[in-house]
């Protein structure tokens, strides 16, 4: 059992003070994430979060202040925010890949009755929550946003077989994208039977027990002997990313999208890549334009992530969170109120 690596607490802090151009947002539901979870138990790169830090990375909630200088938002509405605010001057802004800006600014906080929101995220990475979109779904709006990015990368087309691995909240959110983009048969491969069960409720065509059954074989005989035309790793283990080489047809795509550990190597067969014209690539967090575009599809429902939220605590109760996340894999997200 990984649990108790990190030290997680409640402690009192100072609301933060606002100022120009800063929004202070009373938190209203922050929902658990497998990054956050990672985070716990074993760390993550210095570049993007540095220990001891308030904890927590998606959330929504209503703004209470703010700095000088702001038109938008207003006193009251309810709003959420990226965890990520681009430069939008650096190399990589400037070639348009914001996700991979080279000075992003990144928020962390969530698990908090308030959270203090930077101008530059208020300027580029906010947004208000449609009235009838509870906080909660507005919370998920980061990892759907990861996902519209994976997803593009991924390119599935109409009629695709589509195989992903992992039936957490990003396998979920994989899988509920890939069947709007067209994917006539979707399998999902997980280790815990409720998971797969909810990837059934939600959509998915087919389920493989990867503790049960032989998933190469399985995927073969699901697709005819041919592999899947998109495969999408929703884990982030070396193993499971070479497995996904594994499972993809001729021409196909491997979306490698869960992180391993930095330093991490993976064996790729060359063969696979010359002659079977496999394309691999990965996915890395999201664009202020996949958030916007994320909020608007949770507010239409044409991505309905409802039934993602599996459990609502107390914030008082997160340690308890985590270790039920830790150990009973049922839980997808569980939706933190302060
Ligand atoms: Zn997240
Ligand atoms: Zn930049």
């Amino acid at each position: 059992m990984l649990y108790g690596l990190r030290d997680l607490r409640v402690e009192d802090i100072d609301i933060p003070n606002v100022e120009a151009g800063e929004v202070l947002v009373k938190v209203k539901s922050a929902t658990t994430c497998g990054t956050d979870l990672k985070i716990f138990q074993r760390g993550y790169i210095e570049k993007v979060i540095r220990l001891p830090t308030v904890f927590g990375h998606e959330w929504a909630g209503e703004v209470v202040e703010v700095g000088e200088g702001i038109e938008w938002p207003k006193k009251g509405m309810r709003v959420r925010a990226g965890n990520s605010a681009p430069c939008l001057r650096c190399t990589m802004c400037r070639k348009g890949k914001y996700n991979l800006c080279e000075d992003m600014i990144w928020l962390w906080g969530a698990y908090a009755e308030y959270i203090k929101v930077p101008a530059r995220t208020v300027l580029v990475n906010m947004q208000e929550i449609p009235q009838h979109v509870s906080y909660e779904e507005a919370a998920i709006t980061e990892p759907l946003a990861c996902v519209l990015h994976g997803a593009e990368e991924a390119d599935v087309k109409l009629g695709d077989t589509v195989t992903i691995i992992g039936a957490g909240a990003i396998g979920l959110l994989h899988l509920l994208t890939a069947k709007k983009k067209g994917a006539g048969k979707i399998i999902i491969v997980d280790l815990v039977e409720e998971r797969l069960k909810l990837a059934r409720k939600l959509g998915a065509d087919e389920t493989i027990n990867a503790g049960q059954e032989n998933v190469v074989e399985k995927v073969q005989q699901l697709t005819s002997g041919y592999g899947a035309d998109v495969v999408i790793e929703a884990i982030g283990l070396p193993g499971t990313w070479e497995r996904a080489l594994k499972l993809v047809g001729k021409g196909g795509t491997v979306l490698e999208f869960g992180g391993c550990p930095p330093g991490t190597e993976v064996k790729v067969d060359a063969e696979l890549l010359h002659y079977g014209e496999v394309t691999v690539r990965g996915a890395f967090h999201a664009t202020p334009l996949h958030f916007r575009k994320a909020l608007e599809l949770i507010a239409s429902r044409t991505i309905d992530v409802r039934p993602l939220i599996t459990r609502k605590m107390k914030l008082e109760e997160i340690n308890e969170a985590f270790k039920i996340l830790s150990t009973t894999k049922s839980e997808i997200k569980i939706a933190i109120i302060p």
